[in-house]
Formats: structure tokens, sequence, C-alpha cells
């Protein structure tokens, strides 16, 4: 069984479109898929009905939150659609992305770059707008040489583009998930840049606010990663979850259902639904 439950989509900061996303998965073999933009439902919500014989969508949502002064991201998985308090967290979280790019671009401005809100907004085109739209824009416009760059001198983890404005609080995340129906899983848990003792207390926390399962694999990852955070996951009693993360190809590492295995021992969260 070849699961991806971690993919972006154009409804968010992916490339390619929902209805192309889905054929590429079935052409990679991919037998359960969750697609699982920033903020929005609107992708999976448009080929929800439309899914090819042999592929299982997976209903999803990556949630931007706050834990201890940090953006965390939370995946909800096999979510109901239409549920409203969830409904209402997404519209509340694409709020705060609108005033959050304000404040990203003032920022961005401050530091020397033009015409970076109507830039990124028109790359953007709908309600999700998040800082790969600045990078494009300010790569596009030939004002940096390339999106790594961006993220590392000015978008990146603790640099002045990394406007941390407004995200619920991770049990609040937690709590719409669940009001969803769904699994809440922490999502790729090695890119906070936390260290052992940081990412088990969220993992504690996370177990604690009523959080399902913990990213065990996300993307090609070193063996002895996986099996770090599949002892951890085992420790907290959280399910393990795996997915690519992909935005677009041409990432052969990062490309759908090319993500490690799980490793022997887990416990998948897709046998819990
Ligand atoms: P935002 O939702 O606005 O906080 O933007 C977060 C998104 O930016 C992530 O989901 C990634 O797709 C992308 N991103 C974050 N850090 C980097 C990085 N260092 N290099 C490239 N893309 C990144
Ligand atoms: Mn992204
Ligand atoms: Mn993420
Ligand atoms: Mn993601």
């Amino acid at each position: 069984m070849l699961a991806d439950l971690h993919t972006h989509t154009t409804a968010s900061d992916g490339l390619l479109s929902p209805q192309e996303l889905v054929s590429r998965a079935k052409e990679a073999g991919v037998d359960m898929l969750a697609i699982t933009d920033h903020d929005t439902v609107s992708g999976v919500t448009a080929v929800a009905e439309a899914i090819p014989e042999g592929l299982q969508l997976i209903p999803g949502v990556e949630l931007s939150a706050n834990w201890r002064n940090l953006c965390i991201h939370v995946l909800g998985l096999n979510i109901n659609l239409q549920n409203q308090t969830l409904l209402n967290g997404l519209q509340t979280q694409q709020a705060v992305r609108q005033e959050r790019a304000v404040k990203i671009a003032e920022r961005m401005e401050r530091a020397g770059f033009k015409g970076v809100l109507e830039g990124a907004r028109k790359l953007a085109g709908n309600e999700y707008i998040g800082r790969p739209h600045f990078a494009r824009y300010l790569v596009s416009s030939g004002q940096i040489k390339d999106e790594k760059t961006a993220f590392k001198k000015y978008l990146g983890q603790g640099k002045p583009g990394d406007v941390r404005h407004g995200w619920p609080a991770v049990e609040e995340a937690i709590a719409w998930v669940i009001a969803a129906g769904g699994s809440a899983v922490i999502a790729h848990p090695s890119k906070y840049k936390l260290t052992n003792l940081r990412l088990e207390e969220l993992c504690r926390e996370f177990r604690e606010f009523g959080g399902a399962g913990v990213e065990v694999v996300s993307g090609f990852q070193e063996p002895e990663l996986t099996s770090k955070l599949a002892r951890m996951a085992g420790r907290h009693g959280l399910l393990a979850s795996t997915g690519s993360d992909f935005h677009r190809p041409g990432l052969g590492w990062a490309d759908l259902g090319r993500a490690s295995p799980l490793p022997a021992g887990c416990s998948p969260v897709w046998e819990h639904w």
C-alpha cells in the first residue's frame, strides 16, 4: 500500500492544479493520496468527486499554528470538508494571511525591495497567500537570484519576512481537526530546528491536546532520523504518518509517492480510519 498523505496544489503554494496532482499520483502508483493545502480545503474539495478508480483520496489540510512562539504545521487528515468549525477556522486563517502579507511586504520594502505586496498577490491569485509567493515574486522580478536565497536571507525561520502574526495555538488547530472528525498529525517534525528535548515536549503536549500522530516520514530522509521519530512516536502513543510534502515536479526526492517507507513496528494513522 503506497500512501502519500501530505501534498500541495495551486489552492495554496503548489504548482499543479488539484486535477493535475491527482493524475500524477495515479501515474506514480499511489494508492492513498491526501491533499493537504495550507489553510484551505478548496483544492481537495474541487476534485473530491472526480477521483480515478484505484486511488483513494483522503481530504486533508495543513494548518499553521503557534507553539511556544514557533510556527508549527498541523496536518488534519481524513476530515469532513463540510464541518463548520473547521471552515470557520480556515476563514480566520485566510484573514490572518492577508494581514500578515501586508506586514511581510512592509518588512521586505524596508529591506529595499520594490513592488512586493502587489507582486506577491498577483502570483498568489486566490485567497491563500504565503511566503513562497513573495519568494517567487522577488525571483521573477529579478530582485533575488533564486528562491533558496530568498528564504535563506529574508523569508526563512527567524528572518525579517518570517512574520508570526495571528496563528491559532496548536491546541486550537487540533480542536478544529477533531471537530471535523479528522486525525491531527504533527507535520515534518524535524523542520522546526527543535532540540530533542523540545521535540519530546511538543509530542507530549500534542498528544495531551488530542493530537493523533506525527509524520515519522517526510519526503526522502535518513534512516537514522526515521528510526528516531518512530521511537519518539511510540513513546508518546502517537500514530505514524508519511508524506512527500510535494509542491512541484522536478524535485525527484520529494516527488509524489517517493517518501521513504514507514518502518516496521509503526502504527500507521490510516489503519485507524
Ligand atoms: P507560509 O505558509 O507563508 O508560512 O510559508 C511556508 C511555506 O514556505 C512552506 O510550506 C514551504 O512551502 C515554503 N518554505 C518554507 N521554508 C522554505 C525554505 N527554506 N525554502 C523553500 N521554501 C520554504
Ligand atoms: Mn508549502
Ligand atoms: Mn509545512
Ligand atoms: Mn506541506
